[in-house]
């Protein structure tokens, strides 16, 4: 049934806090969100904390809308939680 929280329970998120408690998100260093940006020059995914984008390497793959948009979420995701907000300070104003 929740085969969602099973699969995420065997990979061991990092730095997901203790025993698959959802809630306890707000344990995370930084409140950070991945947000939807809209800018003349750039529309996407960025990071609420910094000026991080999520620039797609390149695009997503799969034989099905559902499977791409799947790849692309994880390929977001991953990218996202990877970021380090310190290395991408918003300078510009
Ligand atoms: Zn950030």
């Amino acid at each position: 049934m929740a085969n969602h929280v099973s699969a995420l329970d065997g990979k061991r998120v990092s730095g997901m806090g203790s025993d698959g408690e959802w809630g306890a998100v707000t344990k995370a260093p930084m409140s950070r969100e991945l947000v939807w940006i809209e800018q003349q020059r750039f529309r996407g995914f960025g990071c609420s904390e910094c000026g991080w984008r999520f620039n797609p390497s390149s695009a997503p793959t799969g034989t099905s809308f559902d499977e791409m948009m799947r790849n692309f979420e994880l390929q977001r995701d991953t990218a996202f939680t990877s970021h380090v907000c310190a290395d991408h300070s918003k300078g510009v104003r």
